[in-house]
């Protein structure tokens, strides 16, 4: 994006005339080292949810999307109690979470306002942008197939106007004003925090907050309580399980070859090829615009979905080579049953990477990397060993080690998520131990029944591939319960509000 004139702000700033005693955008030009912020004054919000309904008028966006929000907080103890309101859109942050992970680099922070700008055009609609973000500013519309957030009217502040919420709000309650970002650094934990808001540390909030300045120490959000499952993103569900299943089966190959097994492998590769092929089709799935799909490599040396995309479109390449160099018996193709397996572990583990981020606590730890990569090393032997590639024995005791580790895995996770203290950690435990409860039972039983059991009883052939389709069908299930039972960090909610979101 072309940096916007400062010169052209400086004049038109000049030029706008206030239509109250508070000037509610600056009055002068920006200087270096400064940008625009929003300032909201809590102390006088009533909750009108005129600048919701102005930013949607503003942005053409329907109902259920709002770029901007009205929470509620509450505390105190009767009859001192309080409800207050809190009106909060894109803090355009110092330090843009949603920037980082993004793909194909639709966002930018405007060099000259500081405004994070985001782009319908180049957005291709994976969504990551969304899990990034602490404040769950980014919204999906799916109509259009993009994200959309607030980019605080920029264009009408270029042209001397208020952003439409600003110029809405009856009571003077929100305001355009100009930071120094340097004291801003330095300053912002007094004033970017709220109760009711994610703590500011994440991207560095540019926002400010006026509190009252009697506000119960016990203030919280209305909608604490409310933690509902998130989206299942299914397209994810089966792609990351069946890259994983691919990775896996292709490494039982190679060590199989390396061991110098030589029955079966070039039909192994096939079937695991075919596998590699409908993961990497399920994960367009995705995306709101797929036909876009390929700009999803430019950002590769920031983004992690960048390098996913890179890393699995790179070893697919080389496990069609391997499959190949085995059908045809051509010489080399242990070098290229190596490097396929580099290639696919390397892979998962950009996808794991996906995953750590610090707005969804409950993903963010080395469980969602161990889930990964056992969930391959139990589903890749099991695979093999269906298709009839000898040393059944150490197949059979990789699979069982790999169920073992990651029921294991399974357990000591949901321990550290009970016995947390961070709110989202313990408001995923509680999802998984009430809503979601019989789903986590009947994985479990699937990962011991199909990981487990089944492959140490099972004899024949039929025995083998229930015990394959058992264990798939568990880490589907347990995949499907890793993103329903996230809870991100966000911001307050409005007390009848029916989804996540306010207003
Ligand atoms: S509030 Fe969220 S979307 Fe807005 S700039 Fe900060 S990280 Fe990005
Ligand atoms: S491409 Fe993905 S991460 Fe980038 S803005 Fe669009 S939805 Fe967000
Ligand atoms: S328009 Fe003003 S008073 Fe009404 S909810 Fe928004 S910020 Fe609060």
């Amino acid at each position: 994006m072309t940096p916007m004139s400062r010169a052209g702000y400086g004049k038109a700033a000049q030029c706008a005339v206030p239509h109250s005693a508070v000037a509610r955008i600056p009055q002068r030009p920006l200087a270096p080292g400064e940008q625009f912020r929003f300032h909201f004054d809590m102390t006088k919000c009533i909750g009108c949810k005129c600048c919701v309904v102005a930013c949607n008028e503003q942005n053409g966006n329907p109902a259920h999307i709002n770029w901007r929000r009205v929470g509620e907080i509450e505390g105190g103890w009767y009859p001192n109690t309080q409800r207050l309101h809190l009106s909060m859109a894109c803090n355009h942050c110092l330090e843009p979470t949603c920037l980082n992970g993004c793909p194909v680099d639709a966002y930018s922070k405007d060099a000259v306002t500081g405004v994070v700008i985001h782009s319908a055009d180049i957005c291709i609609g994976c969504q990551y942008c969304t899990w990034n973000c602490s404040y769950g500013v980014p919204q999906y519309n799916a109509e259009r197939g993009v994200v959309g957030k607030c980019d605080m009217c920029h264009n009408r502040l270029a042209e001397g106007r208020e952003p439409a919420c600003v110029g809405a709000c009856p009571e003077d309650a929100i305001q355009i004003e100009i930071v120094n970002i340097a004291e801003w650094k330095r300053n912002y934990a007094a004033s970017a925090n709220a109760p009711g808001l994610p703590s500011a540390d994440d991207s560095l909030s540019a926002t400010r907050i006026t509190l009252p300045a009697s506000l119960p120490p016990d203030t919280r959000k209305v909608d604490l309580n409310r933690v509902r499952p998130e989206c299942p993103h299914w397209p994810l569900v089966f792609m990351t399980v069946l890259t994983q299943l691919s990775v896996g089966a292709f490494a039982a190959i190679w060590l199989l070859q390396v061991f110098g097994q030589q029955a079966r492998l070039n039909i192994a590769a096939l079937v695991s090829l075919a596998v590699g092929g409908l993961a990497l089709g399920a994960s367009t799935l995705h995306l709101g615009r797929p036909i876009h799909a390929y700009r999803a490599l430019k950002m590769w040396k920031r983004s992690w979905l960048s390098r996913e995309v890179l890393l699995f479109a790179l070893f697919s390449k080389i496990a069609f080579a391997y499959a190949a160099l085995l059908w045809l018996k051509f010489p080399g193709s242990r070098i290229a049953g190596g490097l396929t397996v580099l290639a696919g572990v390397a892979g998962v583990t950009a996808s794991a990477c996906i995953y750590l981020v610090r707005p969804r606590p409950a993903w963010k730890s080395k469980h969602t990397v161990a889930e990964f990569y056992l969930a391959g090393a139990m589903l890749g032997p099991l695979l093999a060993a269906n298709i009839g590639l000898g040393a059944r024995p150490w197949l059979i005791g990789a699979a069982v080690g790999a169920a073992g580790l990651q029921l294991l895995n399974l357990m000591v996770k949901f321990l550290w998520l009970v016995s947390s203290d961070a709110f989202e950690l313990k408001a995923s435990a509680r999802l998984l131990s009430a809503q979601l409860r019989s789903l986590l039972l009947v994985r479990c039983a699937l990962l011991v029944a199909g990981g487990i059991v089944l492959p140490l009883q099972a004899h024949g052939t039929v025995g083998l591939a229930i015990a394959l389709a058992a264990a798939f069908c568990g880490e589907i299930l347990g995949r499907y319960l890793f993103f329903v039972s996230v809870v991100p960090k966000n911001m307050a909610a409005s007390y009848l509000s029916s989804q996540r979101v306010a207003a």
